[in-house]
């Protein structure tokens, strides 16, 4: 159970979410954006996330347009992880969406509440960040496009009271070879141990991890020595390490060391499935 009251809202327009964000903040509430509401059901149990006003985005049209033409798809982040599974419009998207929670959380689940999600696995991220693709957010000024590398950076830097709406993605991207690997403790739902995707993109690996560090990341630096082509698979694993982002975890899921040992076994898959491509 929720240990407090709030009130709820529904806006049908990107226009009236924002406006009543800011009309509730100036009046002093704690207003709170609501995709599939889990976080704050999970959160708001045990305090760790406090609101007295939740805004739902779903009652917004443009928050739920699954598009695709010849050169672009673009996904609303309204949609929920059973929609894009279910609609498959980008297979890597929905290899690693398919092994968020369970299939019941992930009629709820959405798109942009997972990337926005204050829980830092945010796996749905992954195949965007290695499709640099482009976030769509709803501003106090109009709407605005930015390259993900420009806005993502560990989390979704938004100003306050702006949201995602879309995410656009190049075809040449949704269409390439691609893996996901999730590896977990145990059990076959949950959170990660680790989670790599990797796509390939014109004859070179793309990676992005989840669960390894307390953020999701893109790991161009590691790109480089998983594409050179003069060394050997050990030279390849041990530099990875050697360029990995810190702090890695160290909890009661793994201990850093072992999750460095199941990380070094999923490069080894990665490039053996992907090299054949
Ligand atoms: C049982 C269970 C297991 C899970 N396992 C995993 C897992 O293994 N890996 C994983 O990555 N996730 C996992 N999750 C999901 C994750 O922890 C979050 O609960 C989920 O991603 C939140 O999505 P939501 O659509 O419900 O967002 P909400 O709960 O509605 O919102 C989450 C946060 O994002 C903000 N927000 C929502 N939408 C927007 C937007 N469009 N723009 C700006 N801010 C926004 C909200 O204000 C809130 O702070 C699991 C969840 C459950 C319940």
């Amino acid at each position: 159970m929720i240990p407090y009251d709030f009130d709820y809202y529904r806006p049908n327009s990107i226009q009236e979410a924002l406006t009543m964000y800011q009309t509730l903040k100036h009046a002093g509430r704690k207003p709170m954006y609501f995709s599939g509401g889990t976080e704050i059901i999970t959160l708001g149990r045990v305090d760790w996330v406090y609101t007295d006003a939740v805004i739902d985005l779903k009652g917004i049209p443009e928050y739920h347009v699954l598009f695709k033409s010849e050169s672009r798809l673009i996904l609303g982040a309204g949609l929920s992880l059973v929609q894009i599974e279910e609609a498959n419009p980008f297979p890597l998207l929905s290899e690693t969406a398919s092994e968020i929670a369970d299939h019941t959380a992930r009629t709820k689940i959405t798109l942009g509440g997972n990337i926005c999600a204050q829980i830092f696995y945010r796996e749905a991220v992954l195949p965007f960040l290695l499709s640099d693709s482009l976030m769509v957010v709803a501003m106090h000024d109009g709407m605005k496009i930015f390259p993900i590398h420009e806005i993502f950076s560990k989390c979704l830097c938004l100003s306050e009271g702006d949201f995602l709406i879309q995410v656009s993605t190049d075809q040449k991207f949704v269409e390439a070879p691609s893996i996901s690997i999730k590896r977990r403790k145990q059990w076959n739902t949950g959170y990660p141990l680790l989670t790599a995707a990797a796509l390939k993109v014109d004859g070179a690996i793309r990676l992005a991890i989840s669960g390894l560090c307390p953020f999701p990341f893109r790991a161009f630096e590691i790109e480089e020595l998983l594409n050179n082509s003069d060394l050997s698979m050990e030279e390849k694993i041990n530099g990875a390490v050697e360029r990995l982002p810190s702090p890695i975890l160290n909890d009661v899921e793994g201990s850093a060391e072992y999750r460095i040992f199941v990380l070094k076994n999923t490069l080894i898959d990665i490039l053996q499935e992907l090299g054949k491509e």
